[in-house]
């Protein structure tokens, strides 16, 4: 039984689900900030749940920060500032993939990912500290599953906001050496860096906080090791958490267009090409199978659903 670790009264989390990350919310008398806005088809969603007392309630926004710029974790960013008016503070090492709406390395289309797209007015410096909640959170690199990734530090209350670089189980999709030679080193380096800091519970962008800091790292640690020991599982890794994020998206996928689906989306396409170099009905046959397994889906009717 996992317990809740405890957080200063000033913080809430909304804790989410694998389509949208968890919103985390700082208040304060100087503003309140939020950190990460979910996925664009939550954003109705999301919304109403800041606007619950335990969010935002009446109160205003003063800022909404980015941990990353992945669509699941900045897709309502352009709902949350057209209904708020506030400023967007997103990492350094997003702007320029921002400002050119890179579909690749964003995994919009290019994942068949949605995102609204939005202006951002801050740009957030690793190594820089910032007040937030009336707390002082340090901005961390947090490179590898996004290479301009930052995570928050509180060192008071030994508090670290992770994003995508250190769930319970894991993190989030890493690029094989093949498609970004940095990916795996970065998540190397970044796991090292969290396991140097003093850190009593992780607010991650997916699931519940946690306080076993060490067990999570060691299970990173351990993911990162097998995939330096063999890009293709890494690859097939990164295809099932694509097709998975898609279902849930989605709802079904029909089966008859799926092997059209693998040779049209472009991460299929260019994995399939460089890993796995089979027919795209045989490669969506082994997903179909892989997400089966995993118990995330089940076929019914010709259609593929989110189990
Ligand atoms: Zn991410």
């Amino acid at each position: 039984m996992s317990r809740k670790p405890p957080l200063p009264p000033q913080i809430h989390v909304f804790v989410r689900d694998w389509l949208s990350s968890n919103n985390v919310v700082l208040k304060s008398g100087d503003g309140h900030v939020v950190i990460d806005s979910g996925y664009v088809g939550h954003a109705p969603l999301t919304l109403a749940l800041l606007a619950t007392p335990q969010g935002l309630g009446d109160a205003s926004l003063a800022k909404l920060v980015n941990t990353h710029c992945h669509s699941d974790h900045m897709g309502g960013n352009a709902a949350i500032k057209e209904r708020y008016g506030c400023p967007i503070a997103l990492p350094e090492g997003e702007a320029p993939v921002i400002d050119a709406w890179e579909q690749q390395t964003l995994l919009l289309e290019y994942a068949d990912q949605r995102a609204d797209r939005f202006r951002y007015d801050e740009i957030l410096q690793p190594g820089a500290s910032y007040v937030w909640g009336d707390l002082e959170w340090r901005a961390l690199a947090a490179p590898g599953h996004d290479m301009g990734a930052l995570v928050f530090y509180n060192p008071e209350h030994r508090i670290l906001v992770s994003g995508d670089a250190l769930w319970e189980n894991g993190y989030g999709l890493v690029m094989p050496p093949e498609i970004d030679p940095r990916a795996l080193p970065a998540t190397r380096a970044t796991i090292e860096m969290l396991g140097r800091l003093d850190v009593k519970t992780v607010i991650p962008g997916h699931g519940e906080p946690f306080s076993d800091v060490g067990a999570a790292l060691e299970r990173a640690a351990s993911r990162t090791t097998a995939f330096e020991a063999d890009s293709l599982r890494a690859a097939r890794h990164a295809l099932k958490v694509v097709l998975s994020f898609a279902l849930l998206d989605r709802r079904r996928l029909a089966l008859a267009e799926l092997p059209d689906y693998m040779a049209k989306v472009g991460i299929y396409r260019d994995f399939n090409a460089r890993f796995f170099r089979l027919a795209p009905r045989e490669l969506a046959a082994w997903l179909i199978g892989e997400l089966e397994r995993a118990g995330v889906a089940k076929c019914e009717d010709g259609w593929l659903m989110a189990a």
